[in-house]
Formats: C-alpha cells, sequence, structure tokens
C-alpha cells in the first residue's frame, strides 16, 4: 500500500485500496483515520492498523461523510479503540442510524441506475450505526489531537462531506474528487453538483498540491485546476 510523506514530520498510510481508500494519518505517537471501507474489508484493516506499529493506536476517526462504503466499520473501530468520532454535523444522525440517503447521479448512467435501482437497493447499504462524538461544522483545527492539519467542509457530493488538509500539502477529501478514471476527478454520485464544484475551488484556495481521494489514485493539483476550470464553465 502506498504512503505519502508531507514534508512536516506527518506520513499518510494508504491502509485499504480497491473499492474505497482507507487512510492513517500518523504523526510520532499520533495515529487518526481516514474513512473505514466495507465490513467484508474489517479483517484486512485491522490487520493493517495493527502492523503499523502496535504501540500506537489510532485515537480519532474521521468520516469524510457517511455513505457505507465510507463508514461500515466505524461501529467497530470505536467500540475497539475508544477513538473519538469526528462526522459533519449534518451526517451526525445518519451515522448514528447507519443509514443514510442515497446520492444522485451526476453522470447519466448512474442518473438511470440511481431512478431505477436506487431504491431497492436502499436497505442493502444500511450499517451499524454508532453516535459521533465531534459534529463539524465549517472548519475543524486538528491540532489540539496532535496533527498539523484541519477539516475543512467541502459539500456537494453530500451535504456534510468534509476534506481533512495535512500541513496544507496534502488534502484527503473523500468522494468530493473522485480518481477512478484518468484525466477525470467527478465522482459518479453527487447529491449537489454546484456545491461540489465551488468545494473543488474550495480545496484549491488551499496551497495544497496531492489529494487523495476516497476511491482510485492521488489527484494532482493541475488536474484539479483544470477539471475545475471546465465544470466552473459549466455550471
Ligand atoms: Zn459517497
Amino acid at each position: 500500500m502506498k504512503r505519502w510523506e508531507t514534508g512536516g514530520g506527518h506520513v499518510i498510510h494508504q491502509l485499504m485500496g480497491g473499492v474505497g481508500n482507507v487512510y492513517a494519518l500518523r504523526h510520532g505517537e499520533d495515529m487518526l483515520l481516514v474513512d473505514t471501507g466495507r465490513i467484508y474489508g474489517w479483517k484486512t484493516l485491522f490487520s493493517r492498523i495493527e502492523g503499523l506499529d502496535r504501540k500506537v493506536r489510532p485515537k480519532a476517526l474521521v468520516l469524510t461523510h457517511s455513505h457505507f462504503d465510507h463508514a461500515e466499520n466505524a461501529a467497530r473501530l470505536k467500540m475497539f479503540y475508544q477513538l473519538k468520532l469526528i462526522v459533519h454535523r449534518s451526517e451526525r444522525h445518519y451515522l448514528a442510524a447507519g443509514d443514510s440517503p442515497l446520492p444522485a447521479g451526476a453522470i447519466l448512467p448512474t442518473r438511470w441506475i440511481m431512478r431505477l435501482g436506487g431504491r431497492l437497493a436502499g436497505p442493502l447499504f444500511r450499517y451499524t450505526g454508532v453516535p459521533a462524538d465531534i459534529a463539524v461544522d465549517e472548519r475543524l483545527d486538528l491540532r489540539p489531537l496532535g496533527f498539523d492539519a484541519q477539516i475543512l467542509h467541502t459539500p456537494g457530493h453530500t451535504r456534510g462531506s468534509m476534506s481533512v488538509i495535512v500541513e496544507d500539502r496534502v488534502a484527503l477529501v473523500g468522494d468530493t474528487l473522485f480518481g477512478v478514471l484518468p484525466g477525470s476527478v467527478l465522482p459518479p454520485y453527487a447529491d449537489d453538483i454546484p456545491a461540489m464544484v465551488a468545494s473543488w475551488r474550495r480545496l484549491l484556495e488551499t496551497p495544497c498540491e496531492r489529494f487523495l481521494p476516497g476511491h482510485g489514485r492521488e489527484i494532482t493539483r493541475a488536474l484539479l485546476e483544470k477539471r475545475y476550470a471546465h465544470y466552473a464553465r459549466r455550471i
């Protein structure tokens, strides 16, 4: 799995890839997790967390949003590590209920998928709910937890989508950006595309050079600038 060094002492480890990315942010003896992946990846996820350093336990879990593929292991991680669970205020109740609303399609094929099958598939996407410990509004400084990092509200994919900005260099962006198709950053699902494009601008207002999405590969600043210019003209 990949790792990134930010230059100021933080290391970001990709713990899970493939269907969904899970990241661990480490700084000295402190570790926090970003997203959790699917329930069937639990054993792998757990062994990779333990494999990083048995003495260092994650003290917080940031959920970039409450969709099942990002939050399914949240209850287990909380039970096992007693970590602080951080989510946007507008998605607290979804996380507690384990039942986030299905997103709208952002492109024609996914619009049809959601129209035809979204309602039927809804029950499959429920997960074990868990109460959050910290609710984020517009921003949260993570220095009190030991990290030179902050959380920014970057809505659009969902109302409460958030990104973690590390040392103003690397951003962990959840599904605000999608890294699966070469040359594209648009996620296939989004509740509010204009809000999401405004969030891309918000990410570009930081000096970050690298953007690590919830799915797929690292996105460069140059690609995000290009795609932002393209969509900002259209909306
Ligand atoms: Zn999502």
